[in-house]
């Protein structure tokens, strides 16, 4: 089956990068958010990342209005009954996923590819909410999407090689490198080795080993990383990568569990969510 027009569940940060490079690559895109002002949020998002690409040269302004053309956003979930794949990317919570699954079971068409963009929730779990799990597979890019190359296309335990496929040449159509994982462990590949390195840089820190500027800075310039993990803990949402360590904490066995340290537990409880609060572990 050729994928013409792809359904993206959810409007929000991840959401609408990922209908803008759907349309960017030629896919007529339906974005489905629960209420219109999400909905108009997130193509007013696509329009400020298109207009800025206009301005600076990158994007003509005919291409742009192709571009936002080509993407349909609705509050209504029967709109997405004749897409050809699905991209959920909900709330990080099981119980909305799972609803969402059975309800996109009921509308679209049985051979349908369903895909989570979940950064931490197993795919085998998403995928025991519905009949077709052969059709269901984790589709994890990265923020933000339009600039971020990476896709982790994770399999759960009953994702067929056939559904793997057709998600490994859709991402490589949308511009992105794919990597596959082929077991549904926990954090996938980059979560589980970057959380890790999150926890142990939060105890460094908490021990008064080394300042957060200066744990930041090792690993730049030691590693070559873009940003320090503390960076990069306020630039990804702070709230996020705790999510992200209580999954990681209840997935993975026993001698490679790590406890959230209480900092990032106590920052949470405080709104110093990162960047888009104005304070995590830094000040914006
Ligand atoms: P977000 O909160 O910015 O967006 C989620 C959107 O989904 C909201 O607009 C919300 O109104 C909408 N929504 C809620 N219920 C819905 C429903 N039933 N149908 C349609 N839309 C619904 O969250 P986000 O950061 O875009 O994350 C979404 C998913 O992507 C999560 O699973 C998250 O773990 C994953 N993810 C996030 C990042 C990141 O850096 N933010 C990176 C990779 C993966």
């Amino acid at each position: 089956m050729e994928i013409k027009k792809i359904g993206v569940i959810g409007a929000g940060a991840m959401g609408n990068g990922i209908a803008q490079v759907c349309a960017q690559s030629g896919y007529d895109v339906i974005m489905r958010d629960i209420k219109d002002e999400f909905v108009e949020r997130g193509i007013k998002s696509i329009d400020k990342f298109l207009s800025k690409s206009v301005e600076k040269g990158k994007l003509a302004e005919d291409d742009k209005k192709n571009i936002l053309g080509k993407i349909k956003g609705t509050t209504r979930l029967e709109d997405l009954k004749d897409v050809d794949f699905v991209v959920e990317v909900a709330p990080e919570k099981i119980e909305i996923k799972h609803e969402i699954f059975k309800e996109l079971e009921k509308i679209t068409r049985p051979e349908v590819i369903l895909a989570t963009n979940t950064s931490s929730i197993s795919i085998t779990k998403i995928a025991a909410s519905v009949e077709r799990q052969d059709k269901v597979i984790g589709m994890h890019f990265f923020n933000p999407v339009p600039l971020m190359k990476l896709v982790e296309l994770i399999r759960g335990i009953k994702t067929s090689d056939e559904t793997m496929k057709t998600t490994l040449e859709l991402a490589q159509k949308l511009g992105k490198e794919p990597v596959e994982v082929n077991v549904d462990v926990a954090g996938f590949i980059v979560n589980r080795l970057m959380i890790t390195a999150a926890i142990e840089a939060i105890k460094l820190y908490e021990n008064g080993v080394a300042s957060k500027e200066d744990i930041d800075k090792a690993l730049k310039l030691g590693l070559n990383w873009n940003m320090g993990p503390f960076e990069l803990m306020d630039f990804t949402g702070v709230d996020i990568n705790l999510n992200v360590m209580k999954e990681l904490y209840d997935g993975l066995p026993k001698e490679l569990k790590w406890d959230p340290p209480v900092t990032i537990k106590n920052m949470v409880v405080a709104g110093m969510l990162g960047r888009k609060t104005g304070e995590g572990w830094f000040k914006y």
